[in-house]
């Protein structure tokens, strides 16, 4: 891909380190893909596509989660400190303290830099893989960190930064991106004969079809569902 760089436009400066952002024109690549891909996305792992590849949670890797237990760490120490040097009903913000929530900052911003480079891998992942058409499901974000077990699992995935990078970067391979409607049923859905379960919990790992008797990961079995996702799809699910 050719990049022309345009102009600096921003300096920052986190504390420790300065950060130089700057704008360049990317040609597009209009690639001659094939196919439709669907994209299951999830808090197991990030991303499971029907051609079978799997993109895992990177919220479980031993270096995010060693950084999470720092940072909570010293969070209690800042909350003690603050306990230990309070005048009166007064919170005092002494020197230590200070110094502590700056280390907190910066892993803060450790965190969301390893999270942000590996959305960034994963997209261009996807793209890589050039069909003619994506379809990934119109995810209630919101929705899903009312829910307090799985809030903090939700917002950690990031999935809105996941389909704006996915979004520009389907755009600039010419390749067309498609939300699923939220009421389409790509999780319940037999993809073998199209037959839907009345219930399936979050815990259940794999569908089980109890008319054809498919059995089958049940984040795999939505990708395929959604791969096949199209206008018609009412016809399909109601009159099977
Ligand atoms: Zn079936």
């Amino acid at each position: 891909m050719d990049k022309a760089y345009k102009s600096f436009t921003r300096v920052s400066f986190d504390g420790k380190y300065w950060y130089l952002s700057y704008t360049y024109e990317v040609q597009g690549q209009v690639t001659n893909g094939t196919g439709t891909m669907g994209v299951d996305l999830g808090i197991k792992d990030l991303a499971i596509v029907s051609n079978s590849d799997v993109y895992k949670n990177i919220n479980k890797t031993n270096t995010i989660k060693k950084l999470e237990k720092q940072k909570k760490r010293m969070q209690r120490q800042v909350s003690r400190k603050y306990e230990m040097n309070k005048q009166g009903k007064e919170y005092v913000k002494t020197g230590n303290i200070k110094k502590l929530e700056q280390r907190i900052r910066l892993l803060d911003t450790r965190l969301a830099n390893i999270r942000n480079t590996y959305i960034h891998k994963v997209t261009k992942g996807l793209v890589r893989t050039t069909p003619k058409k994506m379809v990934i499901e119109g995810l209630n974000v919101k929705g899903m960190i009312k829910n307090k077990h799985l809030s903090k699992a939700v917002s950690n995935q990031c999935f809105n930064k996941f389909r704006q990078y996915l979004t520009y970067k389907c755009q600039l391979y010419g390749i067309k991106l498609e939300i699923a409607d939220k009421f389409y049923p790509s999780s319940k859905m037999c993809s073998c004969c199209v037959n839907i379960t009345k219930r399936l919990s979050l815990s259940e790992r794999v569908y089980k079809c109890n008319r054809c008797g498919l059995e089958i990961d049940r984040d795999y079995n939505a990708s395929i569902n959604l791969s096949r996702y199209g206008k018609n799809w009412k016809e399909i699910v109601y009159t099977h």
